[in-house]
């Protein structure tokens, strides 16, 4: 049954999908699997039986890149809608603009400023923190933003996200947020957003729609490892430290509970994702996905929410995102020496390489394995 492959991919998400149709195209004969029952990864979506609104299954995914390579190459696959991101937070029953903009300044402090004034007063601020440069999630985010507005807006939402002491977090969680002087409030920086016009499935499912491509669902490469011929090549995208049977120890990684309702009214919060920066809020955030598609005429009797709860990965929880904490990054480090003596196996992706990685950078890391296949 796992004969005649050239490559057996292991996680039918963005990193795997790309891998298989770029080398599908190249005349490659490719087994891809995965131990959930769908194709997508984390991106999947479906559109809800009741309510026709499409749900993003593992939280919102909104697609943006500047890498042009990436977006023509899924623009074979879909078109994308012109939906913008834009996400407001609500701290001491406010509301306010995220990321921290001119606006978010104005509206905090309660008077206007001029960009000028804006950036002085921050500069002020963060003196504090003197001549050297940030060490941490903390003193990063002090350094861009001061520390009133870091008190308001990111330490609450952070330590419900990580639980861990913003001081002991890798300041590159914060630099993805931008800060901005003028009135700005789009959420990404990039030059390309948009969402697939017929969902993320339908996208995945043209990606791997081709003669040499078969797809195995519901299937844990951990059951049929043994079935597989000696030599056959292996691009896994599943968790490292689970492929060496967590010989150096357990990567840290947090997970999210949603809790999804259908509600009866058409409207509940008038925008796509609230944060909730209040610390005794226990939810980061709640979407509301009928927002990520204003282009759709859904249903105006009910609505679907989903609040977000995070806390740490035990178990068999999903792994979401990877807390990186110093003892992380060893046990990683011993982990890569391992993949690298593993010749027939190639380790991808967010899991498979411990990182966070947007889907562009999956798809664009995929793109360049590719070359070197
Ligand atoms: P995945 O999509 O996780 O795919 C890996 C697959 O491997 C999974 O389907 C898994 O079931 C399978 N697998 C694992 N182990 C095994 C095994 N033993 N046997 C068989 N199959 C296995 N990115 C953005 O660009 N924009 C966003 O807005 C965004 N929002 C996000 C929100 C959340 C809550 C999260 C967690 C991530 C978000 N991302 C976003 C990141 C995005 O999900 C990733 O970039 C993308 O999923 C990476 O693709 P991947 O193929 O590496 O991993
Ligand atoms: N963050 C925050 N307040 C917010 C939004 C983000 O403190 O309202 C911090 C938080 O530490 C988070 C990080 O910024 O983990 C990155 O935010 P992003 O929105 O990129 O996280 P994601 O969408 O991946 O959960």
């Amino acid at each position: 049954m796992f004969d005649n492959y050239d490559f057996i991919i292991v996680g039918a998400g963005f990193f795997g999908a790309t891998v298989a149709e770029t080398m599908a195209q190249r005349g490659k004969h490719i087994l891809i699997l995965d131990k959930r029952h769908h194709i997508g990864g984390n991106a999947y979506s479906r559109f809800d039986a009741e309510t026709g609104i499409e749900v993003h299954n593992y939280g919102a995914h909104l697609f943006h890149t500047s890498n042009r390579q990436v977006w023509d190459y899924l623009n074979r696959f879909t078109r994308f809608t012109d939906y913008k991101h834009r996400v407001f937070t609500s701290f001491k029953n406010q509301v306010y603009s995220m990321p921290i903009n001119l606006g978010t300044i104005c509206q905090y402090f309660g008077k206007r400023f001029s960009p000028a004034e804006a950036q002085a007063l921050i500069a002020g601020q963060k003196a504090e923190l003197g001549d050297n440069p940030p060490q941490n999630l903390e003193e990063k985010a002090i350094a861009l933003i001061g520390r009133p507005l870091y008190e308001a807006f990111i330490r609450g939402y952070t330590a419900k996200q990580w639980q861990t002491d913003p001081k002991l977090l890798p300041e590159n969680i914060i630099s993805r947020l931008p800060v901005r002087y003028n009135f700005d409030n789009r959420y990404f920086n990039d030059i390309y957003e948009g969402l697939p016009q017929e969902g993320y499935t339908a996208l995945f499912e043209r990606m791997l729609n081709h003669a040499a491509i078969k797809i195995m669902l519901g299937v844990d490469y951990f059951s049929i490892k043994e079935q597989i011929p000696a030599g056959t090549k292996i691009i896994y995208t599943g968790p490292i430290d689970r492929y060496f049977d967590y010989s150096e120890g357990k990567l840290g990684w947090r997970t999210l509970d949603f809790e999804q309702e259908t509600l009866p009214m058409g409207d509940y919060q008038g925008t796509a994702v609230m944060n909730y920066a209040d610390e005794h809020i226990p939810y980061t955030r709640i979407l509301e996905f009928r927002h990520f598609n204003p282009e759709r005429h859904y249903q105006t009797q009910k609505t679907i929410i989903s609040r977000e709860y995070s806390r740490f990965a035990k178990g068999l929880d999903e792994p979401y995102y990877p807390v990186n904490t110093p003892q992380d990054k060893q046990i990683y480090a011993r982990y890569k020496q391992k993949a690298e003596a593993e010749s027939h196996v190639i380790f991808g992706g967010r899991l498979g390489t411990y990182r966070y990685l947007d889907m562009h950078q999956a798809i664009g890391a995929a793109l360049k394995l590719c070359e070197t296949l």
